[in-house]
């Protein structure tokens, strides 16, 4: 059963301020005369549990954002088998006055790889993905989903990957050194904030293979210096707006049963880019 029309559309996460959420869906609320207005709304760890049975009784619908997707997870009524997969959620709804959780950052991530490297990633290459938290077991679960067999999978906190190892299986092979990571590589996936506050790399792109393609999850206006510097030696690269768009326009799709104008979208960015 397709769920209700929302009464309300949140942004949840902490912070929330600087997301540019909010400009991409109510531009794509207003091209299709929709009379809500989507908000974030900052909340601490301490206030999830009630903000999320205020959301339930309201029937609310909207978005989770770092810190809060595994928490908010636990606390929806049920999970879509992709979710329980990730074991985050980023997009919410209410049904049946319960509280369901979907994660269509796994969606975001597929978006970008298959723009990017479309029908070049046979199951026998080798992926790798820097980071393992939330947005790597996304990226993760988008890979497998594409057939790729081979993740290799760096993260500073080593049990982290582990964990990962658990979730996923043995498409997950860690690896102790960035470097190692990326020997390889068809595709390469920032899935670490480095990159997103200065010009610092998740990895050398000196250290990348020749041909591989770059995916930074990590987006700024004028894109990052990673994905700048690894475009200028001839790979393929693409930063995380594209990602974020594509997380944002599965969940409008989730909510109203409908896909969103992307163009509005894109145009309500149109400053940022
Ligand atoms: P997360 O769950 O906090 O995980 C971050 C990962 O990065 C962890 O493995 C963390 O290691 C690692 N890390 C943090 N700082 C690092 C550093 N200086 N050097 C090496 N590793 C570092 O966060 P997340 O949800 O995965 O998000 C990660 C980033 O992805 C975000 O900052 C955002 O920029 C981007 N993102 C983009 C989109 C999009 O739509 N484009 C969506 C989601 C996320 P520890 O475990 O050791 O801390």
């Amino acid at each position: 059963m397709p769920p209700a029309q929302p009464t309300r559309l949140i942004l949840l996460g902490d912070p929330v301020a600087h997301s540019l959420s909010p400009t991409f869906q109510n531009a794509a609320l207003r091209s299709a005369n929709v009379p809500l207005v989507y908000e974030a709304l900052k909340a601490t760890s301490e206030e999830l549990p009630r903000i999320a049975r205020e959301l339930r009784a309201q029937g609310a619908a909207g978005n989770i954002t770092i810190p809060h997707k595994e928490a908010f997870a636990l606390l929806c009524d049920v999970r879509t088998p992709l979710a329980e997969q990730v074991g985050a959620v980023n997009t919410f709804w209410c049904e049946d006055n319960m509280l369901v959780g979907d994660n269509t950052d796994v969606h975001g991530v597929m978006a970008s790889i298959d723009r990017l490297v479309a029908g070049d990633l046979p199951p026998n290459s080798v992926c790798a993905v820097i980071g393992a938290g939330g947005s790597a077991a996304a990226t993760i679960a988008a890979l497998v989903a594409r057939g790729v067999e081979r993740i290799h999978v760096w993260g500073r906190t080593p049990a982290r990957v582990t964990q990962l190892q658990h979730r996923f299986g043995k498409a997950v092979l860690p690896m102790h050194d960035v470097n190692a990571a990326v020997e390889n590589a068809a595709l390469v996936i920032n899935c670490t904030p480095v990159g997103l506050h200065d010009d610092s790399e998740p990895v050398a792109v000196e250290t990348l293979p020749a041909g591989c393609a770059v995916l930074d999850l990590v987006y700024k206006s004028g894109e990052t210096a990673w994905v700048r510097s690894a475009r200028s030696r001839g790979h393929r690269a693409m930063d995380g707006l594209y990602m974020l768009v594509e997380q944002g326009a599965a969940a409008y799709e989730r909510w109203f049963g409908v896909a969103p104008n992307r163009d509005a979208m894109w145009q309500g960015l149109g400053e940022y880019r």
